[in-house]
C-alpha cells in the first residue's frame, strides 16, 4: 500500500532503480523525514529516495527532473532552520543521503579523506582518529549530521577558531545537478585557478544548487597533547580578555574557545544527566578553553597554567578546572555540547545563530539582553557559543510557564529585535545554521539589492525550474 502522488511511471522507474530499501512511500516511513530535529516544522513529500551511491543519485534526479518534481536533499536532518524539511504541499521527494555511507581512502600523505556524503561527521572523525588522524570539525550533532549537510551549511563548530569553516577543509567535491548531471570536482589540489570556483559555489548553498555526493576532506595530524579547562568569569568581557590573553601567548595552540552564558549553563545543569558543573559556585559566564599540539611535550600544560594562573591573580577568572584525564576532558564537553539539548528540554525557544566582530560581542550581548526583556517580560536569555569566532547563539528561553504557541507567535517579533542590533554592530543574522526556511524573510533587506539578484541568477541557470530545495534561502 503506498501514500504516494508522484505519477506511475515515475513510481516504477524510482522503484526499479533504488530498490525497496531505496523507496520510502508509506507515510509511516517517511514521516521522520518530513519533521525537523527542533520540531517546528511539520511538512508532507510524496516519497524518500535513498539512493546507495553517485550512480544511482544521479539517475533518480535526472528523472524526478523530467518529471518537475521537487528534491528536498537531506542529511542527518539536524538542521536549525529547517532547511531539510519539505512544504506542506506533499509534492516534493526528500532525497536522503543516509545510504551513502561509505568512506573511500584516507591518505596519510596529502593528509585527506575521501567520504560519501551519508557518513556522519562522527563516523568520519572516528576513521580519521582510527589512522592517527583528526578530522578538525566537530559540532553537538555530529553523531547525526552527515559530511553532505555539513558541506551544504558550511558548518563551522569548535574548531572553527583554528581550522575554520567546513569550507576551509573540503578540496574536493562532488555533486549531482539538479538537471541530474554530475559535477566531478574531486581535485585534491591546495592551488587551482582555473575559472570559477564552483566548489565554493556548492559548499553553503543549503541544497538549492545540488546534491553534494562525495567529498575530499582535508585532514590534519592528530595532537599529541591536549588541555582543557572550564573557567568561571564575571562576564563576557572577560571571557573575551581570556581568549585575548591565550592569544597573545600562542593563538595556534588555541584549538577551541567556548562560550557560556550562566543562565544556559545553570538549565543544563538541571536538565542534563551526567552534566554537573565541576565548579564549586555558580558563575555569570564560562568559557571552554581547549589547547592542542601535535608535540608530546608539557608545553601546553605550562601555557595553560601561566594564563590560568595571572588570569584568577587579576580576578579576571574566579574559578577554574583543568581536565586531568581524558575522562575529564570528556565530561567538560558533554557540558558544552549539551546546551542545545538542555535548552530544547526546557520548552519553546527563539534561536538567533548570530556573528559580530569580537570586539562589539559585550555591547551585543547587553543591548541584545535589555531589547529582548523590554520586548517579552521574563524572557529567558540563554546565550553561548563559538565565542572565539565573534558567533554567539543569543537563544530565547519562553517565560516559566508561558504557553509555548504564544511565545512562538512572537519569534518574528525577537529575531528583528536582536537582528537589528546585530545590524548596528556590523554583523551577520546567521552565523552557521543558514537560511532554511526560518530566516528566508530576512534575506531581501540584508542581502538584498545586487547581492541577491546575483544568487537568484545563479540559482536560476544551475536550477532553471526551481526544483531543487525549493522555499529555502530565497524568499
Ligand atoms: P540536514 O539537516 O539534513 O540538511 C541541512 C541543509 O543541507 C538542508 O538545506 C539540506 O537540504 C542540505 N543538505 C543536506 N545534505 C545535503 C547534500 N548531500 N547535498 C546538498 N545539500 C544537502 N551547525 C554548525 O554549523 N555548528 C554547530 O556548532 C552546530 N551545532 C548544532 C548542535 C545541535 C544539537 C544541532 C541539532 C544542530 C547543530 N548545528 C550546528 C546545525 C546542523 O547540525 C548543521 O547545519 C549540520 O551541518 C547539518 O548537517 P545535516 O547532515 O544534519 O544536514
Amino acid at each position: 500500500m503506498s501514500d504516494t502522488s508522484l505519477p506511475s511511471a515515475l513510481l516504477a522507474a524510482l522503484s526499479e532503480l533504488l530498490g525497496p530499501s531505496g523507496l520510502l512511500t508509506e507515510a509511516g516511513d517517511t514521516d521522520p523525514f518530513c519533521t525537523d530535529w527542533r520540531m517546528l516544522y511539520h511538512g508532507r513529500c510524496a516519497a524518500v529516495l535513498r539512493p546507495a551511491n553517485t550512480e544511482e543519485c544521479a539517475k533518480a534526479v535526472a528523472l524526478c527532473a523530467e518529471y518537475g518534481v521537487p528534491m528536498v536533499p537531506q542529511g542527518g536532518n539536524t538542521s536549525m532552520v529547517g532547511g531539510a524539511t519539505p512544504d506542506e504541499s506533499g509534492k516534493a521527494v526528500v532525497i536522503s543521503t543516509n545510504r551513502m555511507t561509505r568512506v573511500h581512502a584516507i591518505d596519510h600523505a596529502d593528509l585527506t579523506m575521501t567520504v560519501e556524503a551519508g557518513v556522519t561527521l562522527k563516523a568520519a572523525q572516528d576513521a580519521a582518529a582510527a589512522e592517527g588522524l583528526m578530522l578538525p570539525l566537530s559540532i553537538s550533532s555530529e553523531g547525526s549530521a552527515e559530511i553532505g549537510g555539513i558541506l551544504a551549511t558550511n558548518a563551522g563548530g569548535n574548531n572553527t577558531v583554528r581550522y575554520g569553516n567546513a569550507r576551509e577543509l573540503a578540496l574536493g567535491l562532488e555533486a549531482v545537478l539538479p538537471d541530474g548531471q554530475v559535477l566531478n570536482l574531486m581535485r585534491r589540489l591546495r592551488k587551482d585557478n582555473t575559472g570559477y570556483a564552483l566548489r565554493q559555489l556548492l559548499i553553503g548553498s543549503e541544497g538549492t544548487l545540488g546534491i553534494i555526493t562525495t567529498a575530499i576532506i582535508q585532514l590534519q595530524p592528530a595532537p599529541r597533547s591536549r588541555e582543557t579547562a572550564l573557567c568561571a568569569l564575571a562576564d563576557p568581557q572577560g571571557v573575551l580578555d581570556l581568549f585575548a590573553a591565550f592569544r597573545k601567548q600562542d593563538p595556534a595552540a588555541i584549538q577551541a574557545f567556548e562560550y557560556m552564558s550562566g543562565t544556559s549553563m545553570a538549565l543544563v545543569n538541571s536538565l542534563i544527566e551526567g552534566a554537573s558543573l565541576p565548579l564549586s559556585e555558580p558563575a555569570p559566564a564560562y568559557a571552554l578553553v581547549e589547547l592542542g599540539s601535535p608535540r608530546a611535550d608539557d608545553s601546553l600544560r605550562t601555557l595553560m597554567e601561566e594564563v590560568l594562573g595571572q588570569a584568577l591573580e587579576d580576578g579576571l577568572v574566579t574559578d577554574a578546572v583543568l581536565a586531568e584525564s581524558e575522562g575529564q576532558r570528556q565530561a567538560l564537553w558533554v557540558i558544552r555540547e549539551e546546551h542545545a539539548e538542555a535548552q530544547k528540554r526546557a520548552g519553546a525557544s527563539v534561536k538567533n545563530d548570530v556573528s559580530v566582530p569580537l570586539s562589539a560581542i559585550p555591547e551585543f550581548i547587553t543591548k541584545a539582553t535589555a531589547a529582548c526583556e523590554a520586548l517579552i517580560p521574563g524572557i529567558r536569555v540563554a546565550p553561548f557559543g563559538h565565542i572565539g569566532d565573534g558567533n554567539i547563539h543569543f537563544n530565547l528561553m519562553q517565560p516559566e510557564g508561558m504557553d509555548p504557541k504564544a511565545f512562538l507567535a512572537q519569534d518574528h517579533a525577537m529575531m528583528d529585535t536582536v537582528a537589528n542590533i546585530v545590524r548596528t554592530l556590523d554583523g551577520s543574522f546567521s552565523a552557521e545554521h543558514g537560511v532554511g526556511q526560518l530566516k528566508t524573510y530576512m534575506m531581501p533587506s540584508w542581502r538584498g539589492g545586487a547581492e541577491l539578484d546575483a544568487m537568484r541568477k545563479i540559482k536560476a541557470a544551475l536550477d532553471p525550474k526551481t526544483l531543487m530545495n525549493p522555499g529555502k534561502i530565497f524568499p
